[in-house]
């Protein structure tokens, strides 16, 4: 039996092209899935009695259980538990520009970077379609209102459950379905470059961010591990193909990690490193974790460091902090728990 939630419009037209039945039911279905958010396929009045029967004996619906929610100014942070007993967090941020979540891909996380709480619990497996989707439409009901953008910045690594987290993506996209617009979509990877070479061809619209943390192969070969596998001129390379391909802008991710990444040498060296690129560098204050001993930069260094890239001409922001007092900020979360 698979998850009603796990499955893209255009798998369950081939689903019901396959059972003899009708393309259009799909889209039927989805409406009463996503819509009228039936529990149960005994609701649904449109559609002929065998057809259901045999959805039922294909299809079920299941959730996610809400072990807690912490809340802060602006910010709810949720912790479910999947139906195999595995933890996850997502997080609900109101914005002035609308209601994002940032969702997880995968319980724990194989990337191994050296300053990120997520990633301190190997990954147990990956996320299917369906606990991601629900993740989104859970809160949404729990709220009461409509989220209106997606950050997959959560627990794990979108682009080592890459098939998942484009049916996620697709089912998030869908009109029919949770119809959030592809540029209200991002996706966060460490820089697995086969897969960006891959997802420019295939969502060229949804917005990508690459944790990039420091301008030379050695310093970030110390903070993350899959530099030694993928290292930042692959990663560049990677980056001018999908610019190339997409016309988008690319963010580059960058935590100020003190004494690490954070000099004027860095930032000058980060800057002839991304000019000329459509991309802008987004600067994150390191959220400090109990477990691990980095620490953030000084604000005023963060300034230095936002005030060189600017005179190097690269556009460039200051993240907006969200959730430290409820450790809901990103490289906050959690499996464990
Ligand atoms: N695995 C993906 C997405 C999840 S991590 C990735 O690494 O991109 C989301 C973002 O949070 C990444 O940019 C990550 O580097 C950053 N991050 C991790 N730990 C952090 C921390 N303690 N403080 C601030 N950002 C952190
Ligand atoms: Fe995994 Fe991203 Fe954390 Fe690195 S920063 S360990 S890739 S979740």
């Amino acid at each position: 039996m698979k998850s009603i939630y796990s499955i893209t419009r255009k798998k369950l037209e081939d689903y019901f092209i396959n059972n003899n039945d009708k393309k259009f039911r799909a889209t039927q279905i989805f409406e009463w899935v996503y819509r009228k958010e039936i529990n149960s396929f005994d609701e649904i009045t449109n559609v002929n009695k065998d057809s259901i029967k045999k959805l039922k004996e294909n299809f079920t619906f299941n959730f996610l259980k809400i072990l807690r929610k912490q809340e802060d100014k602006d910010v709810k942070k949720y912790l479910f538990e999947l139906s195999d007993g595995n933890k996850i967090e997502s997080v609900v941020m109101y914005h002035d520009y609308g209601i994002s979540i940032c969702v997880s891909s995968q319980i724990g996380c194989n990337m191994g970077c050296a300053f990120c709480e997520s990633g301190r619990l190997k990954k147990v497996r990956n996320l299917t379609v369906d606990e991601i989707v629900l993740q989104v439409l859970q809160v949404q009901k729990d709220i009461n209102e409509r989220i209106s953008h997606i950050v997959i910045m959560g627990i794990g690594e979108p682009f080592d459950n890459y098939d998942n987290v484009i049916d996620f993506i697709n089912i998030a996209n869908d009109a029919y379905a949770l119809a959030i617009g592809a540029r209200h979509i991002t996706v966060s990877t460490s820089g697995l470059v086969p897969k960006i070479y891959e997802f420019a061809k295939e969502y060229s619209q949804v917005n990508l961010a690459i944790s990039l943390h420091a301008p030379n192969n050695e310093i970030r070969n110390k903070i993350m591990k899959i530099n030694k596998v993928y290292d930042i001129n692959q990663i560049i390379n990677a980056v001018k193909d999908y610019i190339a391909i997409t016309n988008r802008k690319v963010t580059f991710e960058y935590i100020m990690l003190k004494n690490v990444n954070d000099t004027d040498v860095c930032a000058k060296e980060l800057a002839n490193l991304i000019k000329g690129l459509n991309a802008y560098v987004n600067l994150i204050p390191y959220n400090e974790t109990n477990n691990i001993e980095f620490k953030r930069s000084n604000t005023s260094q963060i300034s230095r460091f936002y005030d060189i890239l600017k005179k190097e001409n690269i556009n460039v922001t200051i993240r907006r902090e969200f959730g430290s007092n409820v450790s809901a900020a990103c490289g906050q979360l959690r499996s464990e728990n």
